[in-house]
């Protein structure tokens, strides 16, 4: 994808501060971080969503998945940590490449979202 700022990332046309990369994913510090630790992991395919997930990618989401704790503890959540996919329009998800957020660092993150209403 030609202009995704992501793809623009994988490919170090835009800079980012690495966390880790191997040969299927990257993954980069937050440009306006919500916590002390706040990265995104993402795959390098372009991949538009979550909703956008097929049986073929399997294999790539589970390793996305084994490597967040593994990430996570290595940026100093050793007692714990949240991971949010912003998922299309209602999900507020503003970059259209699929990523994973990995925030924590702090004693106790705030709740998550209102209940009721
Ligand atoms: P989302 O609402 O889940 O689509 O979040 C997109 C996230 O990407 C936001 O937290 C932004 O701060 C982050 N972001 C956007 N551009 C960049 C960039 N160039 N480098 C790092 N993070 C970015
Ligand atoms: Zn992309």
């Amino acid at each position: 994808m030609d202009s995704c700022i992501f793809c623009k990332i994988v490919r170090g046309e835009i800079p980012s501060e690495k966390v880790y990369e191997d040969s299927r994913v990257y993954a980069f510090h937050d440009i306006h971080p919500a916590a002390p630790v706040h990265f995104m992991l993402i795959p390098k395919l372009h991949i538009n969503s979550l909703a956008d997930v097929e049986d073929a990618h399997s294999a790539l989401l589970g390793e996305m998945m084994v490597l967040v704790p593994r990430l996570a503890r290595e940026q100093g959540c050793t007692d714990g940590f949240r991971t949010i996919i912003n998922t299309g329009r209602v999900g507020g998800q503003e970059v259209h490449h699929l990523h994973m957020h990995i925030i924590g660092g702090m004693e106790r993150l705030p709740g998550m979202i209102a209940r009721g209403k």
